[in-house]
């Protein structure tokens, strides 16, 4: 397919196939869309950083969006319910304890593992003939003409040339695309860095997900499947190369001193690995014929567990607001602006709280943490506010695509 001739077309050209890119093709591709997807690392699973051992806490929305792409039943049997969420904070008072019962609900959504839910996604693409697979291979240029985006690739045979109506930018934090549109980002670096891994703790933890801040840090522990968990610990980076170093046993006991009894004694761990911790934020998610979306166009703390899942309502009011225009042009200025204009509120509000937790409980001032506990008590007492928190947390908040609500899509007029 290298090599001169006609420039193979597609109506979009994903670039970047982790979660969020590999997530928006089995979401177009079943609409009609022709779909290229470019990816620079191998589709090996064990070569993919986005598909590797870290567990995800997909929200209830995020579930329902797997469950409408065809994703969600190869995943199903191997994620586990959360069925309370409880929120401490190390050595002050004050304890929120979430019920999705109070909202009349079973769960707040599904803990998986990233691995999995990658092998998962690469299946089900291999189903769909609408998408190509582009793999390995960096995009090298990007030219618009008016009509369409021409993307200029290299591949192992050379270089390719394809173009596409749309061109949406997947390619996580550190985008190419977005550097080569010379598309500015805000940025903070944390100067914390998540240590992750598998416990298994000495009680079970019956669906119960649990995030306790730290002054280093959140400690979230994660309910996984049989009796293991999954623990993302940030800490400052001095302190995440100490860990990184313990042995399994000293890690353990010093996780569970850092945790609290509720759990009972650490007892076994599996491979820890660390993620350096930046929000990184474009300043814009369009740009002529370009959506930015998922990690490239907003990275955020771990807190909350809301990284992918905001990507995944980026995917599905992408895919709702092209399923609308039926039969238009993927790349069209009024598909941009109406995509863009629908999404700034929910990322304006997820970056803002999990930016504004992250520093609110690293504050060590007498008023950062009277306000914390003066915080974690309301929600304590009152239901209403517990509920407003759950509601976030299962993914609904503002206007929310028909994905999310478990409805479908129709497909484009031929
Ligand atoms: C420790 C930790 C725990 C987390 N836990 C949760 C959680 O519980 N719940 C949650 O919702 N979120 C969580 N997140 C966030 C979540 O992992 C990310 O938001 C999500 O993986 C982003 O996916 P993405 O596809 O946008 O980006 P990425 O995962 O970064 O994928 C980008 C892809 O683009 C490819 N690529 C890069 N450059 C190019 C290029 N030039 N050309 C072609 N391809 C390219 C890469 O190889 C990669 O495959 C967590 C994050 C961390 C660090």
């Amino acid at each position: 397919m290298s090599g001169s001739g006609a420039m193979d077309s597609f109506d979009v050209v994903i670039v970047g196939g982790g979660l969020i890119g590999s997530c928006l093709a089995c979401t177009l591709a079943p609409l009609g869309y022709s779909v290229a997807l470019i990816e620079a690392v191998s589709r090996e699973v064990g070569d993919q950083p986005s598909f590797d051992d870290r567990t995800l806490a997909l929200s209830r929305s995020s579930c329902a969006i797997l469950q409408g792409i065809g994703v969600w039943p190869r995943i199903e049997q191997h994620a586990t319910p959360i069925r309370r969420i409880i929120v401490t904070e190390l050595g002050r008072p004050g304890r929120v304890e979430l019920d999705p019962a109070e909202t009349g609900l079973s769960e707040f959504g599904h803990v998986v593992e990233a691995r999995r839910f990658g092998a998962a996604l690469i299946r089900r693409m291999e189903q769909e003939e609408g998408i190509e697979i582009i793999c390995p291979a960096t995009v090298q240029q990007i030219e618009r003409t008016g009509d369409s985006v021409d993307v200029n690739i290299s591949v192992d045979a050379g270089l390719r040339r394809i173009k596409g109506s749309l061109l949406v930018a997947a390619d996580g934090a550190f985008s190419t695309i977005r550097r080569l549109l010379d598309i500015p980002t805000r940025e903070h670096d944390y100067r914390q860095t998540a240590v992750i891994c598998n416990i298994v703790p000495e009680v079970h933890h019956a669906g119960r997900a649990f995030e306790r801040f730290t002054p280093t840090g959140p400690f979230a522990i994660l309910p996984h499947a049989g009796d293991r968990c999954g623990l993302v610990w940030s800490v400052d980076r001095e302190a995440a190369d100490r860990l990184m170093a313990l042995t399994d046993d000293a890690f353990l006991a010093e996780a569970r001193e850092r945790f609290g009894d509720e759990l009972g004694a650490f007892q076994r761990m599996g491979r820890r690995s660390q993620y350096p911790l930046r929000l990184v934020r474009a300043t814009r998610d369009t740009s002529e014929r370009v959506i930015i979306l998922g990690n490239a166009a907003h990275a955020i703390h771990p807190v909350g567990a809301q990284g992918f899942n905001l990507g995944c309502r980026d995917v599905a009011v992408l895919a709702e607001v092209l399923a609308t225009d039926r039969g238009g042009d993927p790349g069209a200025q009024q598909v941009l602006r109406r995509y863009s204009g629908w999404r700034r509120p929910d990322h304006d509000t997820t970056i803002g709280l999990s930016d504004g937790l992250t520093r609110l409980f690293s504050n060590p001032s007498w008023l950062a943490s009277s306000l914390r506990s003066a915080g974690l008590i309301a929600h304590g007492l009152f239901p209403a506010l517990r509920r407003r928190l759950a509601a976030g947390a299962m993914g609904y908040r503002g206007r929310v695509p028909l994905l999310a609500r478990g409805e479908s899509l129709r497909a484009r007029q031929p």
